[in-house]
């Protein structure tokens, strides 16, 4: 079977059995899917016809070591031979779990210690929600269950995830949001000591917060902003939870993107970057204090936990992973080709009538499309997915987000990305917006 007769019988049967998350039903029954990805290299995909594309999203923000680690292969092998799968339920427990949980206690800033695995980031949210609200309630305070998240927030798609995250779009899908959370102003502290005084911080578990927002558009926070958040819940004893699934594992050119603001969270959520992708994985850390009290204090089982919770295969992967990123430097590459890559798409604004602001922390990073470059204002019709489609056709992989007033393109590629790359990156970027540009 040629490869084109191939690629027409998997669309239909995508067509006829496939339902894609975070997709549009209708583009799919008239279109197919858009690509069906066959292999992957580095910092590359390619289609079943065998075009190359650049993946600058690291697929969904995960893939950081990038494709192709047959390390990864081969650990995945050892261990589904020796053991697959045992459970850590009720005393159970396994060596690769147990020696990731400790690497990742050694890595996090702080005294992050505590490890809870999941298998992604909308399992490490929810998790979070539920063991803040138990540690308030065995230390007496039942009443502190409310979550405080920011508006543009992205947190995951589970029942309380769905709720926290702050963007109307996914609200809209569901009939029914989980009680309990609220959403503030995401750049303001006042807005929140205000939303303190109003709501009681004696009702109040914690605010959760991505420190750079991903999906809502790559809004790097205001000067001060978390330093001052971390402050405010220093005095009301409202806990700090950072949502690092995006932003952990190098993705900004620190290891974990706290670390740029000097703080440190009383619950850390990870996915994506832990395993790079390869498997499902994530995990929830709690700081040392929160986990003795846990300890001291609750009484019986931890009722909550998930089949894969310590999944030894993936906890084995998960670790191999890290040790490449560590010993591969990548985290400090993903710094200095970040700020290349950045510094290329800048000039862009010169060599362009429509690219406006370029913004990154490390390899994550936006790129905004406006109409007048001196103020700012945007098309009233946004063109940022005809640039994504642009570029796609000539071998970029990129994202738009146009929520709100944005019109924006984000990015997020491998960690492993070279100079080559950062160049491949730009020139196609590059022709992608003058054609846009051109047909405006
Ligand atoms: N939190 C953040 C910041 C994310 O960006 C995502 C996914 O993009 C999630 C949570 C949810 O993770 P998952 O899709 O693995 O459930």
């Amino acid at each position: 079977m040629s490869n084109e007769a191939l690629r027409q019988e998997l669309v239909e049967l995508d067509k006829k059995y496939y339902i894609h998350p975070t997709s549009s039903l209708q583009d799919q029954q008239a279109n197919g899917p858009a690509i069906i990805f066959d292999k992957a290299e580095g910092v590359h995909v390619y289609d079943l016809n065998g075009k190359k594309y650049l993946e600058g999203m690291a697929s969904l923000w995960n893939v950081n070591i990038g494709y192709g680690r047959k390390e990864l292969a081969e650990v995945a092998k050892e261990q589904l031979e020796k053991c697959a799968y045992v459970s850590s339920f009720t005393g159970f427990s396994n060596e690769p779990a147990i020696r990731l949980a400790a690497k990742i206690a050694e890595m996090t800033p702080g005294d992050l210690n505590g490890v809870f695995f999941t298998s992604g980031g909308s399992e490490s949210n929810d998790s979070a929600y539920k063991l803040v609200r138990h540690y308030w309630k065995v230390k007496g305070k039942p009443e502190k269950t409310k979550i405080v998240a920011r508006k543009r927030a992205y947190h995951g798609v589970a029942s309380g995830s769905t709720s926290a995250t702050g963007i109307e779009s996914f609200h809209d899908f569901t009939t029914s949001l989980a009680p309990g959370f609220v959403h503030v102003d995401p750049d303001s502290p006042d807005a929140f000591r205000k939303l303190i005084e109003e709501e009681g911080a004696d009702t109040i578990a914690a605010f959760l917060t991505e420190p750079i927002q991903g999906a809502g558009g790559v809004n790097l926070p205001k000067e001060g902003y978390l330093q001052e958040i971390r402050k405010i819940c220093d005095e009301h004893d409202i806990l700090f939870i950072a949502d690092e699934v995006i932003n952990g594992f190098g993705r900004t050119g620190k290891m974990f993107a706290c670390e740029h603001y000097d703080i440190v969270p009383d619950v850390l959520l990870l996915a994506k970057g832990i395993s790079s992708g390869y498997v499902q994985l994530g995990a929830v850390v709690l700081r040392e204090k929160l986990h003795k009290e846990l300890i001291e204090l609750s009484s019986g089982v931890l009722m909550h936990g998930f089949t894969y919770s310590g999944h030894p295969t993936a906890c084995a992967v998960g670790l191999k992973n890290i040790e490449i990123m560590e010993n591969e430097n990548m985290v400090e590459n993903s710094k200095v080709m970040g700020d290349l890559l950045a510094e290329k798409l800048t000039e862009l604004q010169k060599e362009t009538d429509i690219v406006g602001e370029v913004r990154h922390l490390g390899l994550l990073g936006a790129v905004e499309l406006v109409k007048d470059q001196e103020t700012g204002e945007r098309f009233a019709e946004k063109i940022s997915a005809k640039v994504v489609l642009a570029a796609r056709e000539r071998g970029l992989i990129l994202r738009n987000v146009v929520y709100w007033e944005k019109d924006t393109i984000v990015y997020s590629p491998p960690l492993c990305m070279t100079e080559d790359n950062v160049n491949e990156f730009v020139s196609i970027l590059k022709e992608a917006i003058l054609e846009v540009q051109k047909s405006l």
